[in-house]
């Protein structure tokens, strides 16, 4: 059976480049960086090296990247850290469709005497600038806006976000998860205090990510404990994945520009073919701004999760939602919060591509999605009777 990974913006498979340099850390490389002897003095300089591969990706400093066990503790790290660091009780921005390692630590910080606002998003899932225009004028604050949203691929304004952000002297973080090695970046030139990133949706493993902290930018580190990370994440530095985020984050450096088109290219072709052959189905998000892999798209009248199930049994893989709610039978609340029709809303599934998809792939998945959306709507109760 042919099997065909759609499924990028949930995990990408690790890259064999990225293999190779991990595995003498496993065997023979498998010195502490923080001891003076020979040992961890053979690894110190492959960490080093790693953290001058992800600070060029996006334009940072070495000294500016801190490595994190993933995307969801640079998240927290970066708002509560910087929190933390103002003290006392401060206002938090961030918006309703961020990922739940956004969205429920600001949640958290409601509940513990700060004051949160969540800004809507419009029918296209932009942001509401107007509106976070307004709570920025409730007083300085703490801001945490998405670069690019893993449900939909809908792309935000980072840098008039930012300027808005400065100008009203709030401190900015962006959860870039999604962003980093899709997107060119330069935080150098942008105006972002903190930036969250993640190794394992850019071909390096699960379990390690990074956190840009622009220097200056007050901040408490959230891992108490030993000194690594020039005291800013306690807890010994897992070797293995840092090098092998370092050569991922090289590796993305160099295919990005190519990739935004082919990938691009390839996604275009799958919605433009799915919405051919499908009637009643629509694409959920702004599709001019929008990461150049993803593709939101909704069956009406179905079930994503019976999409999903027959299609796997086909060897496609896709998702209903951001994996870490698919979980659960709760809609999107990304979707819901764009006011996507509750039909839709059931009815959705995410495509996300990567340097890996192939045209063949994207053809057997043309070939085989209007026979399951035909065989679920001949089932379903919601299909509106046509005369
Ligand atoms: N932020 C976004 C936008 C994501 O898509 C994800 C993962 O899906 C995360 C944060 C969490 O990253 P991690 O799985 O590395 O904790």
């Amino acid at each position: 059976m042919n099997t065909v990974y759609l499924d990028n913006n949930a995990t990408s498979c690790v890259a064999p480049e990225v293999i190779a340099v991990m595995e003498p850390f496993f065997r023979e490389l498998w010195g502490n960086p923080s001891s003076m002897h020979l040992f961890g003095g053979q690894v110190r300089h492959d960490l080093e090296k790693a953290r001058a591969q992800v600070a060029a990706l996006i334009g940072a400093d070495p000294s500016e990247i801190i490595f994190t066990s993933c995307g969801t503790e640079s998240d927290n790290t970066a708002i509560r850290g910087t929190v933390d660091a103002a003290g006392g009780a401060m206002n938090v921005i961030t918006s309703r469709v961020e990922h739940p390692a956004v969205l429920v630590t600001c949640r958290y910080l409601a509940e513990h005497g700060h004051r949160v606002f969540e800004i809507g998003v419009d029918a296209a899932g932009q942001l509401g600038l107007v509106q976070l225009g307004e709570a920025l004028r409730e007083g300085p604050a703490v801001v945490s806006i998405m670069w690019a949203n893993n449900e939909t691929g809908v792309i935000f304004p980072i840098e008039e976000i930012g300027e808005m952000v400065h100008a009203a002297g709030g401190v900015f973080h962006t959860d870039a998860v999604q962003a980093v090695g899709k997107l060119p970046i330069d935080v150098k030139q942008m105006p972002i205090d903190l930036l969250s990133l993640s190794g394992h949706k850019l071909h390096a493993p699960k379990g390690i990510g990074a956190l840009y902290v622009r220097k200056g930018t007050r901040f408490q580190p959230f891992m108490l404990g030993g000194h690594q990370e020039d005291n800013r994440r306690a807890g010994t530095e897992n070797v293995p994945y840092i090098v092998g985020l370092g050569k991922a984050c090289e590796l993305a450096l160099q295919h990005r520009d190519a990739e935004m088109t082919s990938v691009a290219a390839l996604r275009d072709r799958l919605q433009a073919g799915l919405l051919a052959t499908c009637p009643d189905t629509r694409v959920n998000g702004d599709t001019k701004n929008r990461l150049p892999n993803t593709l939101n798209i909704s069956f009406e009248y179905i079930e994503g999760e019976g999409i999903l199930m027959h299609l796997s049994d086909l060897g496609i893989a896709a998702s209903s939602g951001s994996a870490c709610t698919s979980g659960s039978l709760e809609p999107s609340h990304v979707l819901r919060a764009m006011g996507v029709p509750f039909t839709a809303v059931h009815g959705s599934v995410r495509f996300s591509l990567s340097r890996y998809t192939t045209a063949e792939e994207i053809d057997y998945t043309l070939k085989q999605v209007p026979g399951v959306v035909n065989k679920l709507r001949a089932m379903s109760p919601f299909v509106p009777k046509r005369t």
